[in-house]
């Protein structure tokens, strides 16, 4: 049974929240995650870091290996469970049909605007990764001139902690690879 472990505040739309919350998995789950990622459209399995993660409307959600799921722009505890017992069906679906779902297949990426990654940014045009803005990092990033690393206080402070994991979140479905 999914449940929820923690709700916080959302840096990226201040009037939602964000969520964290747990699904049961077995313990073979690290090898299904690519079955269950093809099931979800637009979504990406990043092997390294042990997430799948995929956009659903404005809202970015990664699910651990672990069966952790976090969400950003959440609405209420009621929209979080719903999209946790959406993931738990679509878990079971991946087992089901595992034999049927051909990996090799490509799958869409997901477009990412401007202001999706801007989103996810602190806002607050500091100016430390050399940008004057961060809508101008925002840019610079998308068309692969900056590193998301070059925004050092979204790796270095921890209430950045919840953006950040939404960027790399969006980063990765949209078929960004980056080391972090
Ligand atoms: S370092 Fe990050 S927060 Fe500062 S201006 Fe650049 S993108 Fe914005």
């Amino acid at each position: 049974m999914a449940e929820i472990k923690e709700i916080l505040p959302c840096i990226a739309d201040p009037k939602k929240v964000r969520v964290v919350g747990k699904i049961n998995v077995k313990e073979d789950f690290e090898e299904m995650m690519p079955y269950v990622a093809w099931l979800i459209p637009n979504s990406a399995y990043n092997k390294k870091m042990g997430w799948i993660s995929f956009k659903k409307g404005a809202r970015i959600i990664t699910i651990h290996s672990d069966g952790f799921v976090t969400m950003t722009q959440v609405k209420d505890e009621k929209e979080a469970m719903e999209i946790l017992n959406e993931i738990e069906q679509l878990v079971n679906k991946a087992y089901e049909k595992k034999d049927e779902i051909d990996l090799s297949k490509p799958r869409e990426k997901i477009n990412v605007t401007v202001m999706d990654v801007y989103n996810y940014l602190p806002k607050t045009n500091c100016k430390e990764c050399g940008e004057q803005t961060c809508i101008a990092f925002a840019v610079k990033l998308l068309n692969g001139e900056k590193d998301v690393k070059d925004c050092k206080p979204l790796f270095r402070e921890k209430k950045y902690a919840g953006i950040r994991e939404g960027l790399l979140g969006l980063l990765s479905a949209a078929g960004f690879e980056f080391e972090v």
